[in-house]
């Protein structure tokens, strides 16, 4: 493959041409196509990766065009799995799509075991459990965000190095979606951003803190904390892996908001 389109990267010491080459060897999952995962699958792909696959069971509103910026207003009422995979396409054709209308829940982590990278695009905790415990078992790397009103968080998560969702977090809570509080529109992009960046060290054999990032975007100011593994963690210490159970399987949008 000619490397020529990327050599605005291959000329960083940070990449290189062998970085780049690594990083068209991966398969990125992006669970979540709204704000923070749109931007992240236009990122992925201007950087160069060899499949992408994307999961999102919701379509485009026109309360989205806002912040979701790989959508325009004529895409209103389409697929946004489908219609990110069109839009993608566009943008770098060397990339393999795959794409799914669907809900993402435990009967779809065979789509995590083909992933050399997950990103997390969702706005539950339930899903992320789901993602956690599926990423351990497959000892897959992922990048966790969220963004509401005028913050958002960002942690980079490696099976068996650095802590888990769940080192954290005991058990889903309904935390409010940005439908309830409102969401900024420069905060989706700025922690996709983020993000990406941290999956893009993984991916290039770097080590990453496991830090949990906050990103104020209006009041601009990010800090973050230091989370330890927790020898007690059912998922990452125990392998006990209690969101990939069959009542995981078939999440509507009674679970899901
Ligand atoms: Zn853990």
């Amino acid at each position: 493959m000619n490397l020529q389109k990327y050599a605005r990267q291959t000329s960083l010491k940070e990449i290189g041409m062998e970085g780049q080459k690594k990083l068209l060897e991966k398969a990125i999952l992006i669970i979540g196509l709204g704000g923070t995962g749109s931007a992240a699958a236009e990122l992925f792909s201007r950087l160069g990766v060899k499949k992408l696959i994307m999961i999102d069971r919701d379509k485009i509103e026109n309360t989205n065009i806002h912040r979701q910026i790989l959508y325009n207003y004529n895409d209103i009422g389409k697929f946004k799995a489908e219609t990110a995979a069109n839009k993608v396409k566009e943008i770098n054709p060397d990339i393999e799509i795959e794409f799914y209308n669907d809900t993402f829940d435990s009967s779809k982590i065979n789509l995590i075991e083909k992933a050399d990278l997950v990103y997390d695009g969702t706005d539950n905790m339930t899903t992320r459990f789901i993602i956690n415990d599926a990423c351990n078992k497959f000892n897959t790397p992922w990048v966790f965000t969220s963004a509401n009103e005028v913050y958002g968080e960002a942690k980079g998560i490696i099976p068996g190095k650095t802590s888990c969702y769940a080192c954290y977090n005991n058990k889903p809570e309904n935390i409010p979606s940005c439908a309830v509080t409102g969401v900024i529109n420069t905060l989706p992009v700025n922690i996709s951003s983020f993000a990406v960046n941290i999956g893009m060290k993984i991916m290039l054999g770097e080590n990453i803190d496991g830090d949990l990032y906050f990103i104020d975007v209006y009041n601009i100011s990010i800090h973050s904390i230091k989370i330890n593994r927790n020898p007690g963690c059912r998922s990452c210490s125990k392998g006990e892996y209690d969101y990939l159970t069959m009542y995981y399987s078939n999440m509507g949008k009674s679970i899901l908001s």
